[in-house]
């Protein structure tokens, strides 16, 4: 049997993976040729709730749409009530709770985190007490990523712009590594077709050689006793099992088996004493994915790091009434940093020391508010946390034509705050500030955020898409 050939595959890209399946060959470029599907995660901490909607097997707040909806017009994405993330992905949520178990207060690094889909996955799933590093090497991603992270609005997070070289400098300091490694992207084919005009047999070759040197140069900082989730969205060998072989050789590892049931059809694959776990699109819901977690069993219990500089702490007196903006402002440490007021989770200090003395912190948590002279303005972190504090400030809920226009920037004067800082909202879900002067009030939603879509376009387009309970 033989299907039409969808996307203009690349010969040697069918020839490998027609080997690799045999009869399943036909059945996998059907899946190809068909829409991608669409999936959402919802923001637990934020209460946001759907209905009606089949939910993703392998993760508890993942839900897949009927249809894409213009996401860009609906005001709670902007407000970080959910994030569109592939399905497969939400995986991650199996692996990390084989790899935290037991452990108190993780310190867990993402380690090349941009645009954000896991970190923000992670976050969410982090014990009481973890602190994430999100990690992104490439600056403008790293900004993106800290968006995302920011309008997610967990208190747990923490951006960094590193080469994993440098995260040598923190050896044994985390209990949990990601690595989602820059791949050859073939379980993107359906859902991004420049990925299979990039392919190349030259650039899978240099993906592995560089997931390689990734993970070379981040096992240090890995603790003893950690794990390695390893994942990529290629069903290459070379960068997947080929690479897990590379690990065993050279470090001193053991399997740390995901639990699957066989109804999802996820693909289990013995690597040796390793288990990698491979998501077919004609198998599973979801779009290609690889993933594996290995337990690292060496290494010394109490490596030598550099001295770290200390955390910035705010002064109480410096941080005047912006603690209690937080619903619990001893969770938090406070820090002073590029005269903003912010908080990150209190515990594992020591581990947060070493982030901000060793690496190039660019989103250092909840920014809680920012410095003018000897006041303290509202950040539009804290509008979007999920500790602000109920009640601190008047808030007004909008309508949805006022909501867009709010994202757009333009000047929208709620007639129910009164005059200085008030929270707007939709659907409930604070999205940020306006401060009122009278019959005037200034938009405070940042410029870099601003919703660039016509507004007529968006009200067509956009209303009523997701049902939303
Ligand atoms: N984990 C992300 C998520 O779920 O949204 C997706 C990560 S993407 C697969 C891989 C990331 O690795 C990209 O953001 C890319 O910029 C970054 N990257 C590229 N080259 C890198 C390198 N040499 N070392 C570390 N990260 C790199």
């Amino acid at each position: 049997m033989t299907a039409p050939r969808p996307l203009n595959l690349p010969d040697a890209f069918s020839a490998r993976v027609s080997h690799t399946l045999g009869p399943d060959f036909p059945a996998f470029l059907a899946a190809l040729d068909a829409p991608a599907l669409v999936s959402i995660r919802l923001n637990a901490g934020k209460g946001v709730a759907v209905t009606g909607l089949e939910r993703v097997p392998w993760s508890a707040a993942g839900y897949y749409l009927p249809a894409r909806p213009l996401f860009a017009a609906d005001p709670r994405w902007h407000a970080g009530g959910y994030y569109v993330q592939e399905a497969s992905s939400m995986f991650l949520e199996k692996a990390f709770a084989q790899a935290v178990a037991g452990v108190d207060e993780p310190v867990v690094l993402d380690l090349a985190a941009a645009p954000g889909g896991k970190s923000t996955h992670l976050a969410a799933l982090l014990p009481e007490g973890g602190l994430l590093v999100a990690n992104e090497v490439i600056r403008a991603r790293a900004h993106i990523l800290a968006e995302n992270l920011t309008k997610w609005g967990a208190g747990n997070a923490v951006v960094t712009q590193n080469d994993p070289t440098d995260f040598g400098r923190l050896p044994g300091l985390f209990d949990v590594m990601l690595v989602d490694a820059p791949c050859s992207g073939e379980g993107l084919f359906r859902k991004e077709p420049d990925a299979v005009r990039e392919w190349s047999e030259a650039n899978v070759q240099l993906c592995a050689e560089r997931q390689q040197r990734i993970l070379a140069d981040a096992w240090a900082a890995l603790k003893p006793g950690g794990v390695l989730i390893y994942s990529t969205c290629t069903y290459e060998e070379a960068e997947n099992e080929a690479n897990l072989r590379w690990l065993l050789a050279r470090e001193d590892v053991e399997n740390v088996p995901i639990p699957v049931d066989p109804a999802w059809g996820v693909e289990e694959i013995a690597v040796g004493p390793l288990t990698g776990y491979r998501f077919w699109p004609h198998r599973v819901r979801g779009e290609g994915l690889f993933m594996a977690a290995v337990r690292k069993t060496s290494g010394s219990a109490s490596p030598r790091r550099g001295r770290a500089k200390g955390l910035p702490l705010a002064m109480r007196k410096e941080l005047g009434p912006v603690a209690d903006w937080l619903r619990e402002p001893a969770a938090f440490h406070w820090l002073k940093w590029n005269e903003k007021l912010v908080a990150i989770s209190a515990g594992n200090r020591e581990a947060a020391e070493l982030v901000f003395g060793h690496l190039k912190v660019v989103y250092p948590g909840t920014e809680a508010g920012e410095l003018v002279r000897t006041q303290a303005n509202p950040s539009p972190g804290l509008a979007l946390s999920t500790y602000l504090a109920p009640g601190a400030f008047p808030a007004q809920d909008l309508d949805l034509e006022t909501a867009l226009r709010y994202l757009r920037r333009e000047d929208v004067v709620p007639g129910e705050l009164p005059n200085g800082w008030g929270l707007v909202s939709f659907a409930g879900l604070p999205m940020g500030w306006v401060k009122r002067i009278g019959n005037r009030a200034n938009n405070y939603w940042p410029k870099e955020w601003r919703l660039r879509m016509d507004l007529a376009d968006a009200l067509r387009d956009g209303n009523g898409a997701l049902p939303f309970g």
